[in-house]
């Protein structure tokens, strides 16, 4: 291929990788430039692979990109967070945030949950921009278009059969199995307990199809994917739907990136960090191309400083006859685009950074947004008989084809070890909920999790495994955050404010922290509930829950507000209307007053997607595809 490519996309993650294998597909020719590598195709990496390591490949050496971020400005407050404490203690200012940087972003790492927008996310964009192809009954074809479900299902259920993504539920059965092998009724005791405890059920009613056979009839009524339970605000108990193929394997843009390479027409070059991009010389706002530089871990978010790479050679030059992408995630797309002298002229103008304006687009780098999610830790009468042998660990010398799961997994693709944990979920609304949606998303799971800090995903499973974790997610949080440039090096990570809970001039929190703070308030009741259960009672664990009082409102209110985080980080260069001064996309994804510039990833959203957001992602990575190719026209 020659240097000039119809398109450049710029980061292989959720948003990159689809919108590149698509163009691909359609005869462009398209250049992939992904900061981070692949695996060497003759070393296993199964951290990648292997879907309960998913922990452990946020961590993992080869992919990781450790942001340290505040949630709080006021230092009083952010000292509050033991996660924080335990970072600055070592040196490292911030609560760490795990990113990826690799050939599928933080698909290579996430949990591989996939969970259907609100309707009201896409509502959102249609309300502030009138374009009527965001309306969500539109936006339905672009799930389906993804999807590759593998549970029967009713065409009503919206579920797409021919996708690049296979999805199911984890491997209920095969753990059913290893729980039987074990003599554990332990896990699946507390997971009814937990429901009969909450016994609501999602709305799929007796007349809806399938009936029989009566399993696709049970699957349907614990499927939040399900269309007639997001028509209908369905809440109550769920499996949670997975990404994950048919050898059990974890599944994300990475495969999707590397059978758009076959076409012939997607070039993928990795270790490769975009610096800027190239304007027209004629046309100071026409893109023509970008700069970059090779090398590995060329941008400083490192844990480690020993480990920030080198160049490789001198700075390059591509050409885009078409258009450029950019795909780098939340925080990074933000920072190229105020490198390149788009973005808030205070921000760009600003003594310590001096970049010249060439368009002043205030909204680059606000509206950060993300969950509130708080971990409560239960401790269990006895230590989980199924968890007993499992060492979580990837093969050793000592155990050269792994633990009996990882045999289970490696030979058949079943078992705990092709699961993320989660064992059962609920979705419910809080008395605060907007629109009549569910608002909180829980989900239970052998194991501890109180967050992400260096080290967290060894303290996860660590045994003895007598622990259970109730996750508590809160949708649609309220508060706004900000990216600001540290300085003008691109290597150079930007400032990371997501200011939580924000409070007015009188220290007062203002409404909408107030209504956040009620949300997470009723979830916590929730989760106490759940512990309840009904016949065996689960304490709170002593040693991770130490301190916390989850009785009062009060004790709840510290609880959340000292520990919660989140880790979907979206919303800083938003699509919205063209009066809107604080939009800085179009509803086609164009950024505004530049030519042949578009932004395709988590960044584009105006309010942060339903409970996940790696399908919304999928999903408006497929929408700008269309809407790039229709422009081509
Ligand atoms: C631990 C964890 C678990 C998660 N689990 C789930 C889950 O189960 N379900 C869910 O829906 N969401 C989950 N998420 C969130 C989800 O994975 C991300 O929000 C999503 O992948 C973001 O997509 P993106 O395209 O915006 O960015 P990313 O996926 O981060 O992709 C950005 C890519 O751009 C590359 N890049 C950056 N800068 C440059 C540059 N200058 N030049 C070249 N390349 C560059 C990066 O290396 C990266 O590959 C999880 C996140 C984390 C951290």
């Amino acid at each position: 291929m020659s240097d000039d490519f119809d398109y450049i996309v710029i980061g292989s993650g959720a948003g990159g990788g689809p919108v590149a294998a698509r163009l691909a597909e359609a005869n462009h020719s398209v250049l992939l430039l992904e900061a981070g590598g692949v695996d060497d195709p003759q070393k296993q990496n199964w951290n990648y692979k292997v879907p309960v390591f998913h922990g452990r490949a946020t961590e993992d050496e080869q992919m990781r990109l450790d942001f340290y971020v505040r949630h709080y400005e006021d230092e009083q407050r952010q000292e509050q967070d033991p996660k924080y404490i335990v970072e600055r203690n070592a040196g490292r200012h911030g609560v760490y945030y795990p990113r990826a940087r690799t050939v599928g972003g933080c698909t290579a790492h996430y949990a591989m949950i996939i969970i259907r927008p609100h309707d009201s996310d896409w509502q959102t964009i249609e309300d502030a921009t009138g374009d009527r192809s965001w309306l969500p009954r539109e936006m339905d074809k672009y799930f389906a278009r993804v999807e590759s479900w593998h549970i029967p299902s009713a065409p009503a259920s919206g579920h797409g059969k021919n996708g690049w993504l296979p999805t199911r539920f984890a491997s209920v059965l095969g753990l059913g199995r290893d729980a039987i092998r074990h003599l554990d009724p332990s896990i699946g005791e507390i997971a009814i307990d937990a429901w009969l405890a909450n016994p609501k059920e999602l709305s799929i009613h007796w007349w809806d199809r399938p009936f029989f056979p009566i399993a696709a009839h049970i699957a349907a009524k614990l499927d939040p994917n399900d269309l007639r339970v997001l028509k209908r605000h369905g809440v109550g108990v769920i499996a949670v739907p997975m990404a994950i193929d048919q050898k059990g394997h974890r599944a994300g843009t990475r495969e999707r990136v590397l059978a758009g390479t076959e076409t012939g027409r997607l070039e993928l070059r990795t270790h490769c960090h975009v610096t800027e991009l190239i304007f027209d010389d004629a046309d100071p706002l026409r893109v023509v191309g970008v700069r970059y530089l090779t090398g590995e871990r060329l941008y400083r978010a490192d844990r480690d400083p020993n480990r920030f790479g080198k160049t490789t050679g001198a700075a390059q030059e591509v050409r885009a006859k078409r258009e450029v992408i950019i795909s780098a995630g939340a925080y990074i797309t933000p920072q190229l685009l105020m490198l390149s002298g788009i973005g808030p002229r205070d921000e760009l103008e600003r003594a310590e950074i001096n970049i010249p304006v060439r368009v002043d687009l205030p909204g680059v780098g606000r509206n950060l947004q993300d969950r509130y999610e708080v971990g409560i830790v239960a401790q269990a009468g006895a230590v989980f008989p199924l968890l007993k042998s499992a060492t979580f660990d990837c093969p050793t010398l000592d155990q050269p084809d792994g633990d009996e799961y990882f045999k289970e997994w490696s030979t058949g693709g079943t078992g705990l070890y092709a699961t993320n944990g989660a064992v059962i979920g609920f979705t419910a609304k809080s008395s605060v909920a907007e629109n009549d949606e569910p608002d909180l998303f829980i989900f239970g799971l052998p194991g501890s999790f109180t967050g992400y800090y260096t080290g967290w995903c060894l303290d996860a499973v660590a045994p003895p495994h007598d622990k259970w974790t109730w996750l508590l997610l809160k949708a649609h949080a309220r508060f706004r955050g900000r990216v600001t440039l540290n300085s003008k090096d691109p290597f150079d990570p930007p400032k990371i404010d997501f200011k939580y809970f924000e409070r007015d001039q009188n220290g007062e929190l203002t409404p909408e922290s107030k209504k956040d703070l009620q949300a997470m308030r009723d979830g916590v009741r929730i989760v106490n509930k759940l512990l309840e259960g009904v016949r065996h009672p689960l304490p709170l664990h002593p040693g991770c829950m130490e301190g916390v009082d989850l009785e009062t409102d009060a004790g709840i209110d510290k609880f959340v507000q000292d520990r919660a985080w989140g880790h979907h980080a979206s919303c800083t260069c938003r699509i919205g209307a063209e009066d809107d001064p604080m939009a800085v996309l179009d509803s086609s994804f164009r950024v505004r007053g530049v030519k042949n510039l578009r932004v395709v990833d988590a960044s584009v959203f105006p309010r942060i997607p339903g409970f996940f957001v790696v399908m919304p992602i999928y999903m408006i990575a497929e929408k700008a595809a269309d809407a790039i190719l229709a422009d081509a026209r």
